[in-house]
C-alpha cells in the first residue's frame, strides 16, 4: 500500500526504513502535522499513518473520504484524536498499536517522580555552576509512601510493579480491576478513597469525555496536602488551571507532566528561538517544584521499534483484507 506518513520525525523515519524491506508498503515521509489544510497532501496514497496530535476529526476525515482514503494507522495507543463516530459513520478502517511498550511509559513516570523527590533536575544545573551545596535539596524516601494509580491497563499495571518494587503501598482505581494486581498486592478502591489516601497519585487511564479534567479543583481538593502529581497519559485529564492554582496553594507539593492539555502547538517542536504565547505553561515553567517533559514517555528504541512493527503488520493486514487485530472500534465512551 501507499502511505502517507504525518508529523514525521527523523525517529520515525529511522525505526520505519529499518523494517520496511521486510514489508511490502511505500511510505511518504511528510513533516506537516496532518489538519484539514494538509490533509490534501495524502492525495494517491491508500492510507494514512498519524500520531497523537494529527488531526482526525469530522471534517478531516470527511477529506479523507473525499480522496478515496479509508484506512488510517495510527502509530501510538491512545485514539482521543479520532471522531470514532464519523469514522463508522463514513465507513474507515482504523488500527493503533495497542501496547508497544508499557515499561517504556512507566519508567518515563517513574524518572519524574525520582527528579521531583530528589529534586535531581535542581543538581544536574548546580554542579554544572560548581555549586556543590546541599541547601534546599532535601527529598524523600519512595519506600514506605502510598502510590494511587487511576488506571491499570498495559501502562498502570508496569507502573504497579515498579512501585511495588520500590516497597510503597499501591492503590488503584479502574473500571476493570486487575487480578493479577490484585494478586501482587495492590488494592483496588473507590476514585475518592484514592484521592484521600495517595502521597503520589499517577494518571494511567484514556482521554475521553468521562475522564476529560478528572484532576480538576474539587478532586484536587480531595487530595492530601503537598500532594506529588504524575500525568504521562493525556495533557486533559489535569485542567490546567486548576492545576496551577493547587501549586500555588501548596496543596499540590510537586506535579510532573509528559503532557499537557494544549500541548498540540508546542510539544515536538523546537520553539527555542521563539516566544511563547501560552501563560499557562508559561506559568507552570516558573515553579520549582514542576517538571515538563514534552511526550516523550514513549521513546525509547525498543517502544520504537514495536510502534514500526505493529504499525506495519496492521497495515499488511488491512492489504490482505483479513481480520483487523488491532482495530479500533466505536464503543460507548466512559
Ligand atoms: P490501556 O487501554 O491498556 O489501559 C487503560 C486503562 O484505563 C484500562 O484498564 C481502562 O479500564 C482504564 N480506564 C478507562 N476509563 C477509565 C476511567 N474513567 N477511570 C479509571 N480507569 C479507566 O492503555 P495503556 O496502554 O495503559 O495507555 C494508557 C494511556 O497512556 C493511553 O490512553 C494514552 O493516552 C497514554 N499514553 C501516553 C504515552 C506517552 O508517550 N506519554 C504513550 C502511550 C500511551
Amino acid at each position: 500500500m501507499k502511505v502517507a506518513f504525518f508529523s514525521t520525525k527523523s525517529y520515525d523515519k529511522d525505526s520505519f526504513t529499518k523494517q520496511i524491506p521486510h514489508f511490502k508498503h511505500q511510505f511518504t515521509f511528510l513533516e506537516p502535522k496532518l489538519d484539514l489544510d494538509t490533509a490534501k497532501l495524502a492525495a494517491g496514497h491508500d492510507a494514512v499513518c498519524a500520531f497523537v496530535n494529527d488531526h482526525l476529526d469530522e471534517p478531516v476525515l470527511r477529506k479523507l473520504a473525499e480522496l478515496k482514503i479509508k484506512r488510517i494507522v495510527l502509530r501510538c495507543a491512545g485514539y482521543n484524536q479520532v471522531n470514532l463516530e464519523t469514522a463508522d459513520e463514513l465507513g474507515f478502517k482504523i488500527c493503533r498499536v495497542p501496547a508497544y511498550s508499557p515499561e517504556a511509559v512507566a519508567e518515563h513516570a517513574f524518572a519524574l517522580i525520582l527528579s521531583l523527590s530528589r529534586k535531581t533536575h535542581k543538581s544536574f544545573n548546580r554542579v554544572r555552576d560548581n555549586n556543590f551545596s546541599l541547601e534546599g535539596l532535601v527529598g524523600f524516601n519512595l519506600a514506605g509512601k502510598t502510590v494511587g494509580v487511576i488506571g491499570t491497563g498495559a501502562i498502570g499495571t508496569a507502573f504497579c510493579k515498579i512501585a511495588l518494587g520500590f516497597g510503597c503501598t499501591v492503590l488503584a482505581y479502574d473500571l476493570i480491576e486487575s487480578k493479577e494486581l490484585k494478586q501482587i498486592g495492590v488494592n483496588y478502591m473507590s476514585l475518592d478513597e484514592l484521592l484521600s489516601d495517595s502521597q503520589i497519585i499517577s494518571l494511567h487511564c484514556p482521554l475521553t469525555p468521562g475522564t476529560k479534567h478528572l484532576i480538576n479543583p474539587q478532586t484536587i481538593s480531595q487530595m492530601p496536602d503537598g500532594v506529588m502529581l504524575i500525568n504521562t497519559s493525556r495533557g486533559a485529564l489535569i485542567d490546567t488551571k486548576a492545576a496551577i492554582k493547587g501549586l500555588k496553594s501548596k496543596k499540590i507539593g510537586y506535579l510532573g507532566i509528559d503532557v499537557y492539555e494544549q500541548e498540540e502547538d508546542l510539544f515536538f517542536r523546537n520553539l527555542s528561538e521563539e516566544i511563547l504565547m501560552d501563560e499557562y505553561i508559561s506559568r507552570l515553567m516558573t515553579f520549582p517544584n514542576v517538571l515538563i517533559t514534552g511526550h516523550q514517555a514513549f521513546l525509547t528504541r525498543e517502544a520504537l521499534e514495536q510502534i514500526a512493527t505493529t504499525t506495519l503488520f496492521n497495515l499488511d493486514e488491512m492489504a490482505q483484507n483479513k481480520p483487523l487485530t488491532n482495530q479500533i472500534k466505536l464503543l460507548k465512551q466512559f
